[in-house]
């Protein structure tokens, strides 16, 4: 406090930095404010890890992470070319934003979204605007369109960022509608954020082999039960992965360990158990939805493995607390238009049932009933 700066803090590259959702310490809570999947690995994973050769780790690992590469190129019918993989979608998309987005012109994002997208434009010094969703948080491609081309930007684009799913709104946009804005910004690199696609949503990856402009990356984190892991991966024409890999390779070249690449291999051997896990969090999650809107809460039509929730008459803030002092961990964002929000990420049926049981005590001794 009043502390002098000194001479060299003014030469110091200052930004606000991201913040991560709380990892508490407390025992028995249950945990769903950070979208981590609620079910081990797959088997073959704890398998990787027993069986790992520590003679490996006297060696670098391999820069080009081929063994794990090829097997997502295999998984998902792409030519390893069009692959690149990265440590945490985070990864992917940080070094997405230092080679891409490189103009004066802003970039541009939705104003509600993954809060990781202005932190890094910020400490790459890149333009941004933010751009509002609709009052019913979708997003309005024509908001991304140039007026030049029938949409309703009338200033310059320096790039576009945009997830599908949207975080934390759990809303996905439609393929023709993530198409249109590919479509008619030809000029410009358009990064789609997939890491919720697994829970129902519809990639658009079979556009990159139409759009060369277009950049799509997903997640081990999520849908894989690997966000310890640090696992992220993103496709793209030949062209925008070569200069990725030359920006990566210039940064840090040996940036995932010989364990971890294991670790993905293994996961992707399993096909049936990713399915299943996927559906577990799916059925779960339409659950959720009949017994939230019982209770009185409201929310956009989720795809992902989180629903965004407001009350009708209990505000976020004090719900939030309550749930906490229960044990009850869920997100709450300090932010303009979704602070009346709880994201409430999807657990077990037994997690979930704990939740429940919670609101409908709580909100009984709030006053509240259905239909008031
Ligand atoms: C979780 C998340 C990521 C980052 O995931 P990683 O763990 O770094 O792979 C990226 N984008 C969105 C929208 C996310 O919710």
């Amino acid at each position: 406090m009043g502390e002098e700066m000194k001479a060299w803090e003014r030469r110091i590259h200052r930004v606000s930095p991201y913040t991560p959702g709380e990892q508490p310490k407390m025992e028995n809570i249950v945990k769903l404010n950070t979208n981590e999947n609620p079910y081990p690995p797959a088997p073959a994973v704890q398998e990787a890890i027993r069986s790992f050769d520590v003679q490996q780790l006297r060696k670098y690992p391999d820069p080009a992470v081929a063994e794990l590469s090829s097997a997502i190129a295999d998984t998902y019918q792409v030519p390893k070319d069009q692959v690149f993989v990265g440590v945490g979608s985070d990864d992917v998309l940080a070094m997405s934003f230092l080679t891409f987005f490189h103009s004066e012109d802003p970039v541009l994002f939705p104003d509600i979204t993954y809060s990781f997208y202005d932190v890094w434009a910020q400490e790459f010094e890149i333009p941004f605007e933010t751009v509002p969703l609709k009052e019913d948080f979708t997003i309005d491609p024509l908001d991304y369109i140039p007026r030049e081309r029938g949409g309703r930007r009338e200033g310059p684009i320096g790039g576009i960022v945009i997830p599908n799913p949207n975080a934390p709104t759990g809303i996905d946009a439609n393929v023709s509608a993530i198409r249109s804005i590919v479509e008619n910004n030809p000029d410009v690199v358009v990064i789609i954020d997939e890491a919720y696609v697994d829970f129902g949503a519809t990639s658009v990856l079979p556009m990159i082999n139409t759009f060369d402009n277009l950049m799509v990356v997903q997640t081990f984190s999520k849908s894989r039960s690997l966000a310890g892991s640090r696992i992220g991966y993103g496709f793209g024409s030949k062209k925008l992965i070569k200069y990725l890999s030359d920006v990566k390779y210039s940064f840090n070249s040996y940036t995932m360990d010989a364990i971890t690449m294991k670790v993905g291999v293994a996961s992707l051997s399993d096909p049936d158990y990713f399915a299943s896990c996927c559906q577990k969090i799916v059925a779960t999650r339409e659950e959720a939805k009949q017994r939230l809107r019982a209770l009185g809460f409201h929310f956009p039509d989720s795809r992902t493995n989180f629903i965004f929730a407001r009350h009708e008459s209990v505000p976020a803030k004090e719900l939030f607390t309550a749930l906490r002092e229960a044990g009850i961990i869920v997100r709450h964002f300090n932010q303009p238009r979704i602070d009346n929000y709880l994201r409430i990420t999807i657990g077990t049926d037994q997690q979930m049932q704990r939740l429940y049981t919670f609101l409908e005590e709580y909100l009984q001794q709030a006053g509240w009933r259905a239909g008031d």
